[in-house]
């Protein structure tokens, strides 16, 4: 197994810094012990120009079949034979990745005290790999490293003989990455993708093989085109664990376009009503729409899907009927100025014994939402995408189940009417879309039977004769049987039943 990493130089800042940011001296060969063999660091090239760092990994087949980590994926090894004479020793893979951790940590970490200004900034690399095992050839090699910034990615597929090239090419591409990045970064890629290319992980996945991915994956894999085929390669296909990464990674993304739109969404919504024709803002006649329909179905305990700054929270706490009020929400900004918005830190006891926040994306189950009354999901749909949507609707209506949930949404045959929204606009620029009436009754009527729900339809605001009012309300009511099986929640009800 065999890497170079290749950088050039000026006068000023000569490519020889190179060993300072490796934390290897580029005047001596070194050696290390891992635990599959060993690796050496050394320098074919060091002068003020050009500098190159290779990295020669030595494995022991033998040791690496004893330990009985040369198996395959199934499991056993292939064949007595096969077990001891495979690719390993030469192949760049999982174990590559084990020696850039055990070799260059402090360079994966991104440290550097003798020249931090310099770890810090991108400098020009060029990186081979002339063995790489890549399951999906060259042209998956390319998507996975085009998104990260290279200027260059070559992928040449190895052929299997090349006396004979009708047989065609080996799993086997020829890797040469160029580009102006930090070393930590093009590290750090490689750390994680070496293995998701090999797709032959040599050890068992522990449960902190997650954090390990997402340390390494921070800046970049999150928004990755490619992130669901490398969690689920990287962590060797178990769900449990693929789920776990997906989850903080839609986190980490939501968390990001957080910045661009929680603040604005609601001043948006009320600021477009706030006219002195209608002097009630949507928002409050869509709270007060909510409280109404949460008293008639006689709901106590209810949570606030997507409770955002946390005004429905409020309005809830105001009224003495609604004993455990739950906010949930992926914004961490949002619920921090819904903290202060209620004076949490001030609270009463008896107060705050009623009301919880906490963050969550609602697209996930959670088993801490079982149980209650009534759910609001208010003005939140539309922040999804669609795609995204299937996933919502199981995790509320599948697994949640409260008795009541009630869905508000933009009605979009309503923008005409809003003298400041110009044609064919969004009203918020993070909604993902906005449904009219007769796409809105489709959805909902499909959600509530496909999980054993009856829905009715309200309109909030002013109900224009022609386009209908600007926001429209689905109330749903869980049957009272509870019979019809709504797909994958039959398990779950189950299990709520014995629970009950
Ligand atoms: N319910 C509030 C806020 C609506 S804005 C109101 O009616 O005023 C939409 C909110 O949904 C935002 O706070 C956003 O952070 C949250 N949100 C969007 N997608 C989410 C997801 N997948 N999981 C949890 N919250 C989400």
């Amino acid at each position: 197994m065999f890497m170079t990493i290749s950088t050039t130089g000026t006068p000023e800042r000569p490519a020889t810094d190179l060993g300072f940011l490796l934390h290897k001296h580029p005047d001596k060969a070194q050696t290390f012990s891992t635990s599959h063999g060993t690796a050496h660091v050394f320098y074919p090239e060091a002068s003020p120009e050009r500098c190159t760092a290779a990295l020669l990994l030595e494995v022991d087949p033998v040791a690496l079949v004893r330990r009985g980590k040369g198996k395959g994926r199934g499991g056993a090894p292939d064949a007595a034979l096969a077990s001891y004479v495979n690719d390993r020793p030469y192949a760049a893979s999982s174990l590559m990745s084990v020696a850039i951790t055990a070799v260059f940590n402090s360079a994966l970490r991104g440290d550097c005290r003798a020249m931090p200004e310099r770890a810090a900034a991108p400098l020009p690399l060029r990186i081979e790999v002339p063995a790489l095992p890549a399951r999906g050839g060259a042209e998956l090699v390319r998507k996975l490293f085009m998104p990260l910034g290279w200027a260059r990615v070559d992928a040449e597929p190895v052929p299997l003989d090349e006396r004979f090239p009708e047989w065609g090419d080996s799993r086997y591409v020829r890797l040469v990455l160029e580009g102006e990045l930090r070393l930590c970064d093009a590290l750090r890629q490689l750390y994680v993708l070496l293995p998701v290319l090999d797709d032959a992980k040599h050890y068992w996945v522990a449960p902190d093989e997650v954090d390990k991915l997402l340390r390494a994956g921070e800046g970049w894999l999150a928004t990755h085109p490619e992130h669901r085929l490398i969690t689920s390669r990287y962590l060797s296909r178990r769900w449990g664990l693929t789920r776990q990464a997906e989850q903080a990674l839609e986190l980490v993304r939501l968390a990001e376009s957080d910045d661009l739109d929680v603040e604005s969404v609601d001043n948006a919504v009320d600021e477009a009503t706030d006219t002195p024709e209608r002097p009630v803002p949507l928002a409050q006649q869509r709270r007060e729409a909510i409280l109404s329909a949460l008293h008639d179905a006689g709901a106590a305990r209810v949570l606030d899907l997507g409770c955002g700054q946390g005004q429905l929270v409020q309005a809830l706490l105001k009224d003495a009927r609604f004993t455990e009020i739950v906010g949930v929400d992926v914004s961490m900004r949002a619920l921090t100025v819904a903290a202060r918005r209620l004076k949490l830190d001030r609270m009463g006891e008896r107060q705050s014994r009623r009301v919880t926040l906490r963050q969550g994306a609602l697209t996930y189950t959670d088993k801490g939402l079982r149980g209650y009354d009534a759910a609001v999901l208010s003005e939140v749909v539309e922040h999804l995408d669609l795609p995204r949507l299937p996933a919502l609707e199981y995790a509320v209506f599948g697994a949640a189940r409260p008795r009541t949930v009630l869905v508000t949404t933009p009605n979009v045959e309503y923008n005409v009417r809003w003298e400041t929204l110009p044609a064919g606009h969004v009203r918020h620029g993070d909604h993902r879309f906005e449904w009219t009436r007769a796409e809105f009754r489709a959805w909902a009527g499909e959600v509530a039977d496909r999980h054993g729900y009856t829905v009715a339809f309200t309109p909030v605001g002013p109900d224009d004769p022609e386009v209908g009012p600007p926001t429209q309300m689905a109330v749903f009511t869980r049957a009272e049987s509870d019979s019809t099986t709504g797909g994958k929640s039959t398990d779950e009800r189950e299990k709520e039943a014995k629970a009950a």
